[in-house]
C-alpha cells in the first residue's frame, strides 16, 4: 500500500456519508421498540414476573409472559424461551428433531446450513453419533441462485416428494454467501403453503431479529438469546418461536412427552432475558451501524466487503475479505484490543467444537461467546473473511472497528 490512509478523516467522512442509513435504522428501532413495549403493557408485566422458579418450575408466570411476549412481538401463536435451551445450535437441534421422526426428509433451501449443523444433520465426516442421520431422517439440499431463493427449483423439488421441513437459514453465517430479506422468505413461504401446505416452514432467525421492521411469515423460527433477541442482557438461552401446532411438538421434545412447555425452572435469568427483550430493538440498532461503518471504512481501504456500505442490511453481520490469513488475525486482534473486557489477550485461532476448520474468535464481552457484543470471527479458509458483529453501542463498536482498522494497516506497512 502506498498512499497513508488517515483513519481519522475517513471515520468522520464515513459518519457524514452514512446519517440517512443511521437515520432508517433508527426509524426500525423505533417501531420494534413500541412493538414490544405495547407487547409489555398488554400482558401487564410487573415485577413478580422476574422472580423466576425452582424445581420443576410449575407455574411460572414470567416465564409464561415472558414466551408470550417472544410470541407476540414475532407475531407467531407460542413460543419457548429458555436458558436451558443452551445456544442457537441446541435450539435449532430441539426443534428439527421435534418435528422430524425416523423416514422422514428434510430440505434446506438456502444451501449448506451453519457448521455447527453438520454434525446434527448427519452431514460431518467427524462425528455422526446422534444426529438426525443416526435417526433415519434424511437430508437435501437446494443451493442459491443468483445469491437469491431458487424458487423455480424448489416448487419442483416441493412437488416431487413430501418434505417434512424446509429449512432456510436467514443469515449469511459464516458463508460467503447474501443474507434474505424478510420478503424473500415471506414469499418461500406462501410458496411452500401453496404446494406442499403441510410442509413445516423452518427458520434459523440467527442474527436476524429486529433487524427488520417484522419476522419472517413461517412455522418455526429460531434464535439465540447471546445474539440479537438477547439485547445483550440475557445470559444465555435461545428462542423457538412458531406456529402453536409446531411449537408444542418441540416443546415435548426440549422437556418430555406430557410436559412440554409446562414446566422448567427459570430460577435468576427472567429480569435479565425481560430487559434483554426490551433492549434488543435499540442494540439492535447499534450493531447495524457498527457493521456499516465498518463496511465503509474497510471499503474504502480497498476491501471487498458484504453487504456494502448502501445495501439493504437483513441482519447484523458484516463480512470483510482480507485474502490472507494474518490480516484475519489482525482484525480479530484489533476487536480484541478495542474491547471492554480482555481487551489484553490476544486471540489465536482453534479447533472450535461443531466447526470443522480452525476458527480465530475476538470476543472481549461481558457475556462468554455473546455475539450481539462486538466480536469478530472467521474460519481459517480461503478467502479468509471476518465476519464482524455486534456493539451493544455505536460509541464503543466505532472505537473496535477503527482499532481493527488500525491493525490491518500495520501489517500493510511492513
Ligand atoms: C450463531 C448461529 C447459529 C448457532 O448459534 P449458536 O448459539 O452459536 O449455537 C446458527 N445459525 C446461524 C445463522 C447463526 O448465526
Amino acid at each position: 500500500m502506498t498512499e497513508t490512509i488517515d483513519l481519522n478523516s475517513l471515520t468522520a467522512e464515513a459518519e457524514e456519508k452514512l446519517k440517512p442509513i443511521f437515520d432508517k435504522y433508527e426509524k426500525t428501532s423505533f417501531i420494534n421498540t413500541k412493538k414490544v413495549l405495547d407487547t409489555f403493557r398488554e400482558e401487564r408485566v410487573s415485577e413478580s414476573c422476574f422472580m423466576g422458579s425452582t424445581g420443576y418450575g410449575y407455574d411460572d408466570r414470567g416465564r409464561d409472559t415472558l414466551e408470550r411476549i417472544f410470541a407476540k412481538v414475532f407475531g407467531k401463536e407460542k413460543a419457548l424461551v429458555r436458558h436451558t435451551m443452551i445456544s442457537g445450535t441446541h435450539a435449532l437441534t430441539v426443534a428439527l428433531f421435534g418435528l422430524l421422526r425416523p423416514g422422514d426428509t428434510f430440505i434446506s433451501v438456502a444451501g449448506k446450513p451453519y457448521d455447527t449443523l453438520d454434525e446434527v444433520i448427519g452431514t460431518s465426516l467427524h462425528n455422526d453419533e446422534g444426529s438426525l442421520a443416526d435417526y433415519g431422517i434424511s437430508y437435501e439440499q437446494l443451493e442459491l441462485k443468483d445469491q437469491r431463493l431458487d424458487l423455480e427449483a424448489i416448487e419442483e423439488k416441493l412437488s416431487s416428494k413430501y418434505y417434512k421441513v424446509v429449512y432456510v437459514q436467514r443469515s449469511k453465517g459464516y458463508l460467503d454467501r447474501r443474507t434474505l430479506s424478510v420478503e424473500e422468505l415471506n414469499e418461500l413461504y406462501r410458496l411452500v403453503k401453496r404446494v406442499s401446505p403441510d410442509s413445516y416452514v423452518f427458520v434459523d432467525n440467527c442474527y436476524g431479529a429486529f433487524v427488520e421492521t417484522s419476522e419472517p411469515e413461517c412455522d418455526v423460527m429460531v434464535g439465540s438469546l447471546i445474539k440479537n433477541a438477547g439485547g445483550g442482557m440475557a445470559e444465555t438461552g435461545a428462542y423457538v418461536a412458531g406456529s402453536e401446532k409446531a411449537v408444542e411438538k418441540i416443546s415435548y421434545r426440549m422437556t418430555s412427552s406430557g410436559i412440554g412447555a409446562e414446566a422448567g425452572a427459570t430460577l435468576n435469568t427472567l429480569k435479565n432475558m425481560y430487559k434483554g427483550f426490551f433492549y434488543a430493538p435499540h442494540t439492535v440498532c447499534q450493531a447495524l451501524k457498527t457493521a456499516t461503518l465498518a463496511a465503509y471504512i474497510f471499503g474504502k481501504m480497498g476491501y471487498e466487503t458484504s453487504p456494502e456500505w448502501d445495501e439493504d442490511r437483513h441482519d447484523i453481520i458484516q463480512a470483510v475479505k482480507l485474502l490472507d490469513g494474518d490480516k484475519l488475525c489482525a482484525f480479530c486482534r484489533g476487536i480484541q484490543k478495542g474491547s471492554p473486557v480482555d481487551a489484553f489477550v490476544t486471540p489465536e485461532p482453534w479447533d472450535m467444537p461443531g466447526y470443522s476448520d480452525k476458527v480465530i474468535m475476538a470476543a472481549g464481552t461481558f457475556t462468554s461467546g455473546s455475539s450481539i457484543e462486538l466480536s469478530a470471527d472467521g474460519p481459517l479458509r480461503y478467502p479468509f473473511i471476518a465476519y464482524f458483529q455486534g456493539g451493544l453501542t455505536y460509541e464503543s463498536g466505532k472505537i473496535g472497528i477503527i482499532s481493527a482498522a488500525e491493525e490491518v494497516l500495520a501489517l500493510d506497512k511492513q
